[in-house]
């Protein structure tokens, strides 16, 4: 494959915030294929340190390119093409996390990897955990959950914590929301269940769209039912991303929609918490 840093720019992030485009631009089709079949090679939006808000403790994140969803609220479209991002080789990735192992073990922190949606590049994020538990780190999936099937059971048990998106209950509403149909991603809850693997459900709470009592009850009960989702986080939604839009010419749906109150916050936290769930 060819190493193809096109354009040079650091790994590191100071935020998945950073606008990023067309970094992978050039590498030839045959060298993205061959990265996606082998998961030697990945794109990566960036890395960034110090997140506590991605899994337990402090965490490294990983951002990966590319992802099937198109959500409303998404705040970092420039993630949804896998060409956007940094070609980065699986030894540079791991090189990256082992600088850090220590001190990720000591803030009782690991190895987040988000996106985009990590598993658009399954062997990739397969291989990444897989180095990051060989060298004793903490990992964890952060994912919309609809590309689950391409985890066999062994791989899912080198994932210590999937941070699992559920984005609607109701099939239409989820449809109009992401694109996508939300069946994949309630099967791939159940089988996680089965498999007893932790969960911590993430809910983006939007005003007017994603505050619906009746639907985070439906959510709430699901999981609950299930018994390994540990905890919820209600992420309250923000313009933070809204420039992203603009400078990518995407239409922005929600350009007017103001970010969540508190009020809010505490009514779809409540509701979780009515089911018997630890939300925060
Ligand atoms: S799944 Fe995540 S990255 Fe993909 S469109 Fe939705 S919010 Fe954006």
């Amino acid at each position: 494959m060819t190493e193809a840093p096109l354009k040079t720019i650091s790994l590191e992030a100071k935020s998945p915030f950073e606008l990023r485009v067309n970094l992978g631009h050039g590498l030839p089709d045959v060298d993205k294929r061959t990265a996606l079949a082998t998961g030697e090679m990945g794109f990566l939006h960036s890395f960034t340190t110090g997140s506590t808000v991605d899994g337990p403790g402090v965490r490294v994140v990983g951002w990966t390119t590319g992802c099937q969803y198109r959500c409303q609220y998404c705040h970092n479209p420039d993630t949804w093409t896998l060409s956007n991002g940094i070609p980065v080789t699986l030894e540079k990735a791991t090189q990256e996390l082992r600088k850090y192992r220590y001190g990720l073990n000591a803030m009782l922190g690991g190895f987040t990897l988000s996106g985009g949606e990590p598993l658009m590049q399954d062997r990739f994020a397969v291989k990444l955990f897989a180095a990051a538990k060989g060298m004793g780190i903490h990992t964890a999936l952060d994912t919309n959950g609809s590309l689950g099937e391409r985890l066999s059971d062994e791989e899912i048990e080198t994932i210590d914590l999937v941070l699992l998106d559920i984005k609607a209950w109701d099939p239409e509403r989820h449809k109009q929301l992401t694109g996508m149909d939300v069946a994949p991603v309630l099967d791939f809850a159940r089988r996680l269940a089965e498999r007893r693997r932790p969960v911590w459900l993430r809910y983006v709470l939007v005003p007017g769209l994603t505050d619906d009592a009746e639907e985070i009850s439906r959510i709430a009960r699901f999981a609950a039912k299930l018994k390994n989702f540990q905890r919820v986080d209600v992420l309250p939604f923000h313009q933070m991303g809204r420039f992203k839009w603009k400078a990518l010419k995407i239409h922005y749906a929600l350009d007017s929609v103001e970010p969540m109150n508190q009020q809010g916050v505490d009514r779809a936290l409540s509701l979780f918490r009515e089911e018997g769930l630890k939300a925060y």
